[in-house]
Order: C-alpha cells, then structure tokens, then sequence
C-alpha cells in the first residue's frame, strides 16, 4: 500500500453463517478490533455474507454505528424484472452495501461465468453505486505453464472493458491464484507483488497513471494472520481478500491488524 490507498480487509463468508450466526460473529469481531483500538481510517474493514444475512448485518451495523463496511458476494447483469433467484444491484445498495465482488473463481468455475458477466456485473455494480471487488486468478495449469501474468491481465482486460476512467478509479480488483484459495498453500509475498504489479502496469498503459495510482488491489487465497504481514509488506498490495480466515474473529481481527 501506500499512502493514497488505504488497506481494505474483505473477509469473504462464501456459504457459510445464517443470519443469526452472522450478527453473532459481527458482534465479536467489532467488540474485538475496539478492544485493540482499531483505527478503521487507516485499515478499511469489510465482511461480505450471503444474501439473507445482509438485512441483519445492516441493522446491527447501523444501531451499533460500526465502522466496517459490508457488501455481497454476487450481483445480477439484469435490474429487475423475470430473473429468478436473481439479486440487483440496487436491492444491495438499498441495503447499505458498500461492495459486491464480481467474477470470483468459484463462480467462474461452478456457474460459467466468463469475462463478459464479470464484466456486465462489474458495470451494473458500479451504476448503482456500489463498489465492485473484481477477482481474477489462474489456475495450477497456467501457473505451471508460466502463463499467469498474461492471463491475469487478459481478465483485467476484459472486465474493465467499456469502463469509465473515474468508474475504475473507484473500484478494487482481487488476486486471487485459484490453486491458493482454500488450499492453504498461500502465495508468496513475491508472487502476489508479481502479478499486482503487472494489474497496475497495466492500467497505468490502458487507462491511465493517476488511475493506477488510485486503484487499489487486493491479494486473496489462504491469508492468515500469520501471512498478512509479509503480504502487506509489497508495495503493491492494498489489502486481503480473506475466506476460511474471516470466519474466526481472531485471525480475521489478526489480519486486520496486521501492521
Ligand atoms: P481462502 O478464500 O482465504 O479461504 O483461501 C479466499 C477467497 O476465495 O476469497
């Protein structure tokens, strides 16, 4: 990081924790990180549930006055209308959503979401005033074949296509090496700063230098508290994408405290 972006903590619940669980993990993380006197302008702290906790983590983070943020893990192409099982992207800014991840791996993989979904869902997130976290990552093969740079970039590409220049100024993309996530094998420090740096170079030359300054992107796969220091530690890291870890508020707290 540095000093024009601040750190952004996401823990990513995936499937896990109704709402009752929720409000009860929230509770305790909150408690916690006051405890250790948190400084939420220097470390941003968000927790992404599923859909049917987020009505509950509004209202406890509204009466609390809580300082972390929150947001969804999925977002419909469509605004309204016959799309069952479908959420908007005005139905979670409704709700006080700050963020919405697009293009997660496990969403690529498990509901063949290709690059232009990732990017028609980025583009309404933005439209509606939510902040996207746009994730992209290789897999073991393209890794093995030393194609990981390139295909990064490839996502990069696409999911900002079409995108205005203020609009990708805004939002904040995820590394995330999908033979890393949930694996416990955590990727170098020197492999996310590799491909980060590659994200950013990138649009420095497609977009523009101020914008790449401003952006800011997040390693995610296997962080722990352990590791967040050593990843933090890259210039070009700006924060954690966080899954397993963020389901126990001490290691969730550790990571956000990771300085
Ligand atoms: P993990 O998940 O931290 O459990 O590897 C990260 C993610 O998928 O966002």
């Amino acid at each position: 990081p540095t000093a024009a972006r601040t750190p952004l903590m996401a823990g990513n619940w995936k499937m896990n924790l109704n709402h009752v669980e929720a409000v009860h993990l929230l509770q305790k993380l909150s408690w916690t990180l006051q405890d250790k006197k948190h400084d939420f302008d220097r470390v941003e702290v968000a927790v992404l549930p599923p859909f049917t906790d987020i009505r509950s983590v509004q209202t406890l983070v509204d009466g609390d006055r809580m300082k972390i943020k929150y947001g969804a893990q999925d977002v419909s192409t469509h605004d309204s209308g016959a799309y069952t099982g479908e959420i908007s992207a005005s139905m979670l800014t409704k709700l006080g959503c700050t963020y919405v991840l697009t293009g997660h791996s496990e969403r690529r993989q498990h509901h063949h979401e290709t690059d232009e979904v990732v990017n028609a869902k980025t583009a309404k997130a933005i439209e509606a005033g939510l902040t996207p976290i746009m994730c992209v990552g290789e897999g073991l093969e393209v890794r093995k074949a030393d194609g990981h740079v390139e295909h990064c970039l490839g996502q990069v590409d696409a999911g900002l296509a079409g995108l205005k220049q203020d609009d990708v100024r805004k939002l904040v993309i995820a590394y995330e090496p999908v033979w890393a996530i949930g694996t416990g094998e955590v990727a170098t420090p020197e492999d996310a700063q590799e491909v980060i740096a590659a994200i950013r170079g990138r649009i420095e030359e497609t977009i523009s230098p101020s914008v790449a300054d401003s952006v800011r992107i997040l390693y995610g796969g296997s962080v722990k508290m352990a590791s967040a220091g050593g990843i933090m530690a890259q210039p070009d890291v700006d924060g954690c994408l966080v899954g397993g870890a963020s389901l126990q508020v001490d290691e969730f707290a550790g990571i956000c405290r990771y300085l």
